[in-house]
């Protein structure tokens, strides 16, 4: 029993060679979408997978390239397919989704909150959810844009997938040295300053024993002409499948 990702895409929230940076972790024959943004039902149409076959959803955080395609997941599984889709968030997160991002479109006689629209697994940090046979995870919180709540993953105690979060040398040298942590799923904002984002420069400030378990995602449409620069550091690519 491997785990596999897949991402949907591995763009950042502006990047247009590239969809939305969502991804599908799968084990066995359970598939847990984590994220689910403005572009993830192009980016499933486009791989020729339904959305049926995704048993769960996952939310990071609320911002449109990881919650815009939730609405047209949660009315197509209700009229094409007659059930709600397993949602798991955040605690925090759960009340400020519907009533900010999803009430308005979603709401209606018969949906008048999140739990009309979805079956909804509260996820709290320091608690481990088992999602599946060989699947389990926690959340961690990891500062993103101030006054908003973001929340990174440590999959089986061993793979980190960061949210979008700003550099956290700290957290990063705790989960390798400390927790064995194996591989680090991590976006990078390959120009500018970091302001909400982990640069790659931050990144490439790192020991080389962290730096190799990394691979990078959430990046913006000129990342081919980084490769080189990122150095033992792997670029993921959209909808190719990896055995984390
Ligand atoms: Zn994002
Ligand atoms: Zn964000």
């Amino acid at each position: 029993m491997s785990l596999q990702l897949q991402m949907l895409g591995t763009g950042s929230a502006f990047a247009k060679r590239y969809y939305n940076n969502n991804g599908l972790l799968s084990i066995d024959r359970f598939t847990l979408l984590i994220d689910c943004g403005i572009t993830a039902p192009q980016a499933l149409h486009h791989l020729n997978k339904p959305m049926e076959d995704i048993d769960a959803v996952l939310i990071t955080h609320i911002h449109g390239d990881h919650v815009g395609g939730l609405e047209e997941l949660a009315f197509r599984m209700k009229y094409v397919h007659g059930r709600k889709p397993v949602l798991y968030v955040p605690e925090p997160l759960a009340q400020p989704l519907w009533e900010n991002t999803l009430k308005g479109g979603l709401g209606q006689d018969g949906i008048e909150k999140l739990e009309d629209a979805f079956t909804v697994h509260l996820l709290r940090e320091g608690e481990t959810a088992a999602l599946a046979p060989g699947l389990a995870l926690e959340i961690m919180r990891t500062p993103h844009i101030p006054g908003k709540n973001s929340y990174s993953l440590y999959i089986n105690d061993e793979i980190f997938y960061s949210a979008d979060m700003i550099f956290q040398p700290k957290l990063l040298s705790e989960l390798v040295y400390q927790r064995g942590c194996r591989k680090i799923l991590h976006e990078v904002q390959l120009t500018g300053r970091g302001e909400v984002h982990t640069t790659l420069e931050e990144l490439l400030s790192l020991p080389a024993n962290i730096r190799d378990k990394i691979y990078l995602m959430h990046y913006g449409d000129e990342m081919e002409a980084f490769i080189e620069q990122a150095q033992e550091m792997e670029f993921l690519r959209q909808h190719e499948v990896y055995t984390l």
